[in-house]
């Protein structure tokens, strides 16, 4: 039976943006993750037109379709953030973002959808009463500047990704991705990423069968699988809702194997990317391999 998995990992693109491209079929990958930019500065020059057609032609004779490359922006970005000047910072370096997706032929840009910035003990974090009105602040800017992003940008959609709810960081409660998907506008440019690692330690459990089957009805519930565009599969150092953000490989970590057993016999995790963030990228090969294996 043919897999209708297509998994792959955050390849460097270092050097140009095609080479991710050769780096995932070293790997034998059926789909990839990628900064268009170097994901720790603000600016970058525009891609030329020697760069974008080389990536485009690369893309096809690898037989990887554009839908299952996930480009990730950069991690400076807060959609989300309290001050306006920095808010329209990150606005603009998003919209850039988008228009280089556009322009290598790609359909989905990954971003971690913002944080609060507000000072909030561990306790707290937890205490939706205290949280509550905060947090929905922050996922309103948030879902404002995906539609500024999307109004002045065209074929890309914005992809939340959750988060581990590591600091302020919002993302972490599928309440939260539900919040602004709900408040923005252009429904069909707008999905989720799921970070396996961060879904656990965001306190969502997977390590069983029953626990799997219950997050995951929580989600369709809440969010609903027509918006999963994309997912990271990493097993996870910190334990269960630790709100830590700390990758480890596959069947390493607190998660361990079974779950992702169970994605892969899971036919609503089909044709989307299933990219690896896992720490090792030596065995990144035997990891795809592996996952695979589960998969028919
Ligand atoms: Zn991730
Ligand atoms: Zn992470």
């Amino acid at each position: 039976m043919a897999s209708n998995k297509f998994i792959g990992a955050h390849t460097s693109a270092s050097g140009g943006v095609y080479n991710a491209i050769t780096h995932a079929q070293e790997i034998g990958a059926k789909a990839f993750a990628l900064f268009t930019k170097n994901q720790r500065q603000w600016v970058a020059k525009d891609l030329d037109t020697e760069t974008i057609d080389k990536f485009k032609s690369m893309l096809e004779a690898s037989g990887i379709l554009p839908k299952h490359v996930l480009p990730h922006d950069s991690y400076l970005i807060n959609l989300g953030h309290p001050e306006v000047d920095k808010l329209e910072k990150s606005r603009t370096a998003f919209i850039d973002e988008l228009e280089r997706c556009a322009q290598l032929g790609l359909d989905r840009l990954n971003f971690h959808p913002g944080s609060h910035l507000e000072k909030i003990s561990k306790k707290d974090k937890e205490n939706l009463e205290i949280m509550k009105p905060i947090e929905d602040k922050c996922l309103d800017v948030i879902a404002e500047s995906i539609n500024i992003a999307l109004d002045k940008t065209e074929g890309v959609s914005a992809v939340l990704e959750n988060t581990a709810g590591q600091g302020s960081n919002l993302g972490w409660r599928f309440e939260h991705l539900a919040h602004i998907i709900d408040k923005v506008e252009d429904k069909s440019r707008v999905g989720v990423c799921i970070d396996t690692c961060h879904m656990f330690t965001a306190g969502y459990d997977i390590r069983t069968r029953e626990t799997y089957d219950a997050t995951w009805n929580d989600f369709e519930k809440i969010v609903g699988f027509k918006y999963l565009m994309g997912m990271h599969l990493n097993d996870s150092k910190p334990p269960l809702g630790s709100h830590v953000d700390r990758h480890h490989s596959l069947g390493k970590g607190e998660i361990g194997l079974d779950a992702f057993k169970f994605i892969m016999q899971d036919e609503r995790m089909d044709d989307i990317p299933l990219v690896l963030e896992t720490i090792d990228e030596t065995i990144w090969k035997d990891e795809i391999a592996l996952l695979y294996s589960f998969a028919n």
